[in-house]
């Protein structure tokens, strides 16, 4: 008979518990990788790790054309576990409170129906177990060990603890936020507090830059548009009567497209140069790009939310603002991402992170179908 998610579910299960018993931090998932190595080798697949990747298996099964890439993240967190489970991380620091286990072990479950049916693929599947996504690296090192050459179409999740088990969140366009960093150093001149004229005071530039960066989102961005602006961090300054020569502040900006990610940089920076000259001290900005918009290809969305709706419950998701490096395939290769509900009790990251089992069959399905639908569409 041949196996279906409902026939392999235990085996998922068991998987996802091992996988969120021994988490690794980003680009150390060393055993991570020999687990999924020998996991895929015994279902048959052509093991085509990249030599460049450290961390991460690629493998592959069928043959020509076209092929269609499946990918899961494999990293955890610097996070100690309070979720009490029986099957809690036996790593010390480190937990999987994102979830990447629930998404290697639904892959490794879609693996497992696809090689069942490998003689009748039309095609080739690709699984793409990329390291590092928390880092927001590993994809780019995938793309650059060449890892994701030659294919057609790429897909993958995340998880939703805010969605229930079985549903299935699709939308055409930005699902998740583009990322970057930001630092901000003022420089000024240290005096006596009780003698303000004798020296540049970076403190009252860093609280009026910090008010005016707010104006970003309200007068510069266009309000049909998305956009935060957060300062998160600020430091200056170490005893109560002097006033010091430096104040640091750092912070991020999400955005959902290219316009609205220019316009946020390129206002962050007059803005932080405009105060410092105001108060006439001297600003360095650091700016760190990171992922950019997880941009859903139209196209190929309208196919895979006609087939998730014949088989699967489709939601249509609120966008987040999180970012996701799976943006660094995306903005390459036709790609589609999809929220997996896996009803969890808090959110990603929180150290006390449950999430469904039952959410595992519906990923697994999800893969499986949207797999074999690409490879006869496309
Ligand atoms: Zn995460
Ligand atoms: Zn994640």
């Amino acid at each position: 008979m041949a196996k279906t998610a409902t026939s392999i579910n235990q085996t998922v299960i068991e998987t996802r518990h091992y996988l969120h018993q021994h988490p690794e931090v980003s680009d150390h998932e060393f055993e991570t990788t020999k687990y999924i190595t020998k996991r895929l080798e015994i279902l048959g697949y052509r093991i085509i790790t990249p030599k460049g990747l450290n961390t991460g298996v690629i493998a592959e099964i069928g043959s020509g054309h076209p092929v269609i890439a499946l990918r899961s993240d494999i990293d955890a967190l610097p996070i100690q576990e309070t979720t009490g489970l029986s099957f809690a991380s036996e790593n010390k620091g480190v937990m999987h409170a994102c979830g990447h286990d629930f998404h290697m072990a639904s892959l490794l479950g879609a693996a497992e129906l696809l090689a069942d049916e490998q003689d009748s693929l039309k095609g080739t599947i690709r699984l793409v177990f990329q390291p590092a996504e928390e880092t927001h690296v590993g994809a780019q090192e995938v793309v650059h060990a060449g890892g994701v050459n030659g294919i057609d179409a790429i897909f993958g999740f995340h998880n939703k603890p805010d969605l229930k088990a079985g549903d299935i969140g699709l939308l055409p366009g930005g699902l998740m936020a583009a990322v970057d960093q930001f630092t901000v150093t003022f420089t000024g001149v240290g005096t006596h507090a009780a003698m303000p004229q004798f020296g540049k005071d970076p403190i009252i530039a860093l609280t009026s830059t910090v008010n005016a960066l707010q104006t970003i989102v309200s007068r510069n961005e266009d309000p049909q548009k998305t956009a935060v602006v957060s300062v998160t961090h600020i430091d200056g300054g170490n005893t109560w009567n002097v006033l010091p020569e430096k104040a640091w502040f750092e912070g991020t900006v999400r955005t959902f497209d290219h316009d609205a990610r220019a316009v946020a940089k390129k206002q962050f920076i007059e803005i932080v140069n405009g105060q410092a000259a105001s108060f006439g001290v001297t600003a360095n900005i650091e700016w760190v790009e990171g992922p950019d918009v997880v941009n859903n290809d139209a196209k190929l969305t309208k196919i895979v939310e006609d087939e998730t709706q014949k088989h699967l419950n489709l939601v249509r998701p609120q966008p987040s603002n999180a970012g996701e490096d799976f943006a660094f395939f995306s903005q390459r290769i036709p790609s589609v991402f999809a929220f997996v509900g896996s009803n969890g009790n808090s959110d990603w990251h929180h150290s006390d992170l449950k999430l469904d089992d039952n959410g595992l069959a519906p990923a697994v399905n999800w893969y499986y179908y949207v797999a074999k639908r690409l490879l006869s569409e496309l």
